[in-house]
């Protein structure tokens, strides 16, 4: 069946916006049966660290991530990316990729209410979804006021 572009044809298609933290569990149980490795390239964590992530994922827990530098921290992140479906519909033009059963920005809200189910979506990567902010201890504040990682 081709992809909804339109929220009608995602409503018939009866596809379901997971929340982020069940979207997770439902592909981390897809991998750990199909013995995936989930966090490749990372060596030394098979006993301990990855094992505590599993469990909070498949709890629904927030995951709180400490530790020195070099200690994997960002690569262990980075790879969580793989948990997510490789693509989910978003409302077609929206700068925050809006859930297209529950958009939440004022533009969305207009489009769905002048237009209702016509309006578009489009379907988005992991990469796309989410970008990434560091913000270690040695963050500073420039002259001008604007922040800079150094
Ligand atoms: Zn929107």
């Amino acid at each position: 069946m081709p992809q909804a572009t339109t929220i009608a044809q995602l409503r018939q298609s009866e596809y379901r916006v997971l929340p982020v933290k069940e979207e997770m569990r439902k592909n981390l149980v897809r991998k750990i049966k199909a013995t995936e490795e989930l966090f490749p390239g990372i060596i030394g964590y098979e006993g301990s660290v990855i094992p505590q992530i599993e469990n909070a994922i498949l709890s629904g827990q927030d995951i709180v991530f400490l530790g020195e530098r070099g200690q994997a921290k960002s690569r262990l992140i980075r790879a969580l990316v793989n948990l997510l479906d490789d693509e989910v519909p978003v409302i077609d033009g929206c700068e925050i990729n809006d859930n297209p059963y529950a958009p939440i920005c004022r533009a969305c809200r207009d489009r769905v209410a002048l237009h209702g189910d016509a309006v578009g979506v489009r379907w988005i990567a992991p990469d796309d979804r989410y970008s990434e902010k560091l913000a270690t201890p040695d963050f500073r504040t420039s002259p001008s006021g604007s922040r800079s990682a150094c």
